[in-house]
């Protein structure tokens, strides 16, 4: 059976394994619900980028935002990687995890000033800024600390990256960028404005992007603006298309991340920029195949209308397919021989909404561990404490090594920081 997504993801005789554990083995030895994730899945995805752009000035940040933890982290930090972050809290990881600042470009529409303080104290690459108003603040702040701040402007490039309307960021009515049209006035700006160095643009249109025809647009409409700002003798030294590459959850077929980035280069050689450094921020793309949620059958509740497979793992451990009603493959750790039956795959969370698969085909008793497939991006990520429960363990596998890169919470962790009303 050929599973989609990962090929460290395999069945070797009737048991699942990631590289070379045995899930089930896994489920046993760390409890579930667990996250596990390959060590070469994530660099294979990695080397993927690398090679289209060996040999050229260039950036890859990793959007840090798909998966977080700080052993990642520390896997691409030591591959040569960069980092794309969203907040402070990101910042702090990846200086815990050895990460470089000068590596780190800052994404986001709502940066605090206090986050900006603390990035530019520790040195980061480049701010995406994404209005005026925000470059109006951070100008403010880099004086009064006595520092510059390099930027580059987010622009919206308006074009329809053909994803789920919560995942494309690159239309006119997105809350993101600069719109194309106001682009040109405010690097004016930015270029007068004190503590601020112009250094380059940036654009990130949607995420799980399937075609390479909205980057080339996305691309093209960067291009014009970068020929239209260099007019006003102002010089970007990079351009930063983003992230939003999709990966292969059942039956899509994204463009393999090298395939993708030679046809970006070549374009860009066309019209004449192949002397720009390049920044690309993949998260999805580098982490979503390389990891599975493993979950334990807590009990088969099989109904009139519909039979429910009830497990251990539940929205708050993976919210993507309550949140956008995503299909993530899911599929035992154990092959058994009885017939399969159709049923939901649902969690012990208070909430309809809270199913992993439905109508799914699966041979299963009580005790047998299922895994979630593809669930390496957005995963633990945006695990949340929701019925008050624990976010999940995880691992790294490596070969037949196993390490636990994340304890359990117990649930003392959960309420410690709250207080009690005096009596
Ligand atoms: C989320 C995000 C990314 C990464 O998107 P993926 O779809 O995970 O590749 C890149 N850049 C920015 C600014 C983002 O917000």
């Amino acid at each position: 059976m050929k599973l989609p997504g990962s090929p460290f993801v395999a069945y070797r005789g009737r048991e699942l394994h990631l590289e070379d554990c045995a899930l089930a083995d896994l489920a046993q030895r760390f409890g579930t619900p667990l996250y596990a994730y390959s060590r070469s899945a994530m660099l294979e995805a990695l080397a993927g980028y690398q090679r289209a752009l060996a040999g050229r000035d260039h950036l890859i940040c990793y959007a840090m935002k798909a998966n977080s933890n700080l052993a990642v982290l520390q896997t691409f930090a030591q591959a040569g990687c960069g980092f794309d972050i969203v907040s402070g809290g990101e910042l702090a990881r990846v200086l815990a995890a050895g990460g470089d600042a000068a590596k780190v470009v800052f994404s986001g529409v709502g940066k605090t000033r206090a986050e900006m303080a603390q990035a530019l104290e520790a040195g980061v690459a480049c701010f995406n800024v994404e209005s005026e108003s925000e470059l109006e603040q951070l100008s403010d702040v880099a004086t009064r600390a006595g520092r510059t701040a390099r930027i580059s402007l987010r622009v919206n490039p308006d074009v329809d990256a053909k994803t789920h309307p919560y995942i494309s960021t690159g239309l006119k009515g997105n809350k993101f960028g600069v719109a194309h049209e106001r682009a040109l006035a405010t690097y004016r700006r930015a270029a007068a404005l004190p503590g601020i160095e112009v250094v380059g643009i940036d654009c990130h249109i949607g995420s799980q992007i399937t075609d390479t025809g909205p980057y080339l647009d996305a691309l093209d409409r960067v291009l014009d603006l970068v020929e239209a700002v260099e007019t006003l003798g102002i010089t970007l030294h990079h351009i930063d298309l983003g992230g939003g590459l999709g990966i292969t959850y059942t039956d899509e077929q994204p463009p393999q991340a090298e395939a993708l980035v030679r046809a970006l280069l070549a374009r860009i050689d066309a019209r004449g920029h192949g002397h720009r450094k390049i920044l690309l921020e993949p998260g999805r793309s580098l982490v979503g195949n390389a990891g599975v949620l493993l979950a334990s059958v807590l009990y088969l509740k099989p109904g009139g209308a519909k039979n429910f497979c009830i497990v251990d793992a539940a929205m708050n451990d993976l919210m993507r397919p309550a949140m956008y009603e995503a299909w993530m493959g899911i599929v035992p750790g154990m092959q058994r021989d009885e017939a399969p039956q159709t049923m939901d795959v649902v969690g012990p969370v208070c909430e309809s909404g809270d199913w992993l698969g439905r109508d799914r085909h699966l041979a299963v008793r009580a005790g047998d561990t299922l895994a979630v497939l593809s669930a390496g991006a957005y995963g633990m990520s945006m695990a949340s404490n929701y019925n008050t429960r624990g976010r999940a363990a995880e691992v790294m596998v490596s070969g037949s090594d196993a390490r636990l890169i994340r304890d359990r919470e117990q649930p003392a962790d959960l309420f410690r920081g709250e207080h009690l009303l005096p009596r």
